[in-house]
């Protein structure tokens, strides 16, 4: 699986997988595997989830792209639910994840000039170092990232990067030139990194003060991963703005969104903004089911749950001395190896072997996300698996 025809920005896990279903995936040789990473938190609810695949397949025979050109009708019905899970009063569909958060930028700088009045071309955007919003040029622009980040000038200005986590460094970087935030409510690609929990309200206090607008970037943190709908309920932070993606196409196809304040998603007029793919029927349908799916509550429930058994075992492993240090929230879990025993790619490699596909977010440091459908027994199982991988690298 190396085909020169491939361009070779990634470097997989030497595995080839033809065939899924819940938590479980197989590889073209017949291995199956527990799926550790969901697909970055895209599958939320496993792969080939019942429900969601029914919603796909009916919608693939009924109408599956119009272009915003016309309504299609399941566009409100959309709109609808996710702005009542999101408990807000407007969205704006579009389709990746980097798409939605650089419409949350365009949004927050239209505001900005138009009803902030701040001069034009001078609005500033505070992010966090550490930070993951996507691959588009202006956002690895403000990425801290060497590697995502490198070579890839010029970059887009008019952004101030502080460190994540530090309230008297954000308050430091507002100027009356500052329109808006743009910050993850934990982060993902940084390794799962947990702020104070003063940290979100923090900067929600300062932002009403400043007249500054907060966008939390929920793509990875979002529908349900935590335990909770939102990572902000954690916290009971709200935002002007929120960046929803990857679990919002039901592990099918994607599906992003920024939901919000009406006043300023509605400063979009007709033509200002837009996307050929954005709010197509399919990827109504299988939001809008996905959004059905969260109104319940079982899953932000289950993450909850399992998550206490997941965080406990994990801690044991670290009070034994296999792990360096955790951190973890619902199924959400970030965990330091030791350097001197591996990279966290070695560990995933030895966890591969063993049965479970998992993902390095850099240096020794690996990201767990299963889905939230999982049980407890093959939950365990995976968590077996990582305790004799672990054994065999510490020794
Ligand atoms: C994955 C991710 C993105 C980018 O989503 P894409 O669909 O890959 O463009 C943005 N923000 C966060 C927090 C993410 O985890």
């Amino acid at each position: 699986m190396a085909s020169p025809h491939l361009a070779p920005n990634y470097a997989p896990l030497p595995v080839v997988l033809a065939q899924g279903k819940g938590s479980w995936v197989t590889d073209t040789g017949g291995k199956t595997y527990f799926d550790a990473l969901a697909g970055y938190s895209a599958l939320n609810f496993g792969h080939l989830n019942n429900e969601l695949i029914a919603t796909a397949k009916q919608q693939l025979d009924t109408l599956t792209l119009t272009s915003r050109a016309f309504d299609n009708n399941l566009l409100d019905p959309f709109a609808d639910a996710l702005c009542a899970l999101a408990q807000t009063e407007m969205m704006l569909p579009m389709n990746s994840g980097a798409e939605a958060v650089e419409t949350a930028l365009k949004a927050m700088r239209r505001w900005g000039h138009l009803v902030k009045g701040v001069a034009p071309d001078v609005g500033t955007i505070i992010v966090a170092d550490g930070n993951f919003h996507g691959r588009t040029s202006t956002i690895i622009s403000f990425s801290t990232d060497p590697v995502a980040h490198d070579a890839y000038g010029p970059y887009a200005p008019g952004f101030t990067i502080v460190p994540y986590g530090d309230l008297a460094a954000f308050e430091a970087a507002l100027t009356p030139e500052t329109v808006g935030v743009l910050i993850e409510p934990i982060q993902g690609e940084g390794g799962v990194i947990i702020p104070p929990a003063d940290y979100l309200p923090g900067v929600q206090r300062l932002c009403k003060e400043h007249e500054v607008l907060l966008t939390l970037d929920e793509i990875q943190s979002g529908l349900g991963r935590t335990g909770k709908t939102f990572a902000r309920e954690l916290t009971g932070t709200t935002p002007d703005l929120m960046c929803l993606g990857k679990a919002l196409g039901g592990g099918i196809m994607p599906v992003s969104a920024v939901t919000g304040r009406a006043d300023v998603l509605s400063l979009f007029t007709a033509g200002t903004h837009g996307s050929t793919f954005g709010g197509n029927p399919l990827a109504c349908a299988i939001g809008l089911k996905v959004c059905e799916i969260l109104e319940t509550g079982v899953w932000q429930e289950a993450a909850t749950e399992l998550g206490k058994a997941f965080s406990e075992r994990l801690q044991s492993f670290v009070d034994e001395g296999l792990l360096v240090s955790k951190r973890s929230v619902g199924l959400w879990a970030g965990l330091d190896l030791d350097p001197q025993y591996g990279t966290g790619h070695d560990l995933c490699v030895t966890l591969m072997e063993r049965g479970v596909l998992a993902k390095d977010t850099h240096g020794s440091t690996i990201r767990l996300a299963p889905p939230l459908t999982t049980s407890a027994e093959d939950l365990d199982w995976a968590l077996d698996r990582l305790e004799e991988s672990l054994r065999q690298l510490v020794g």
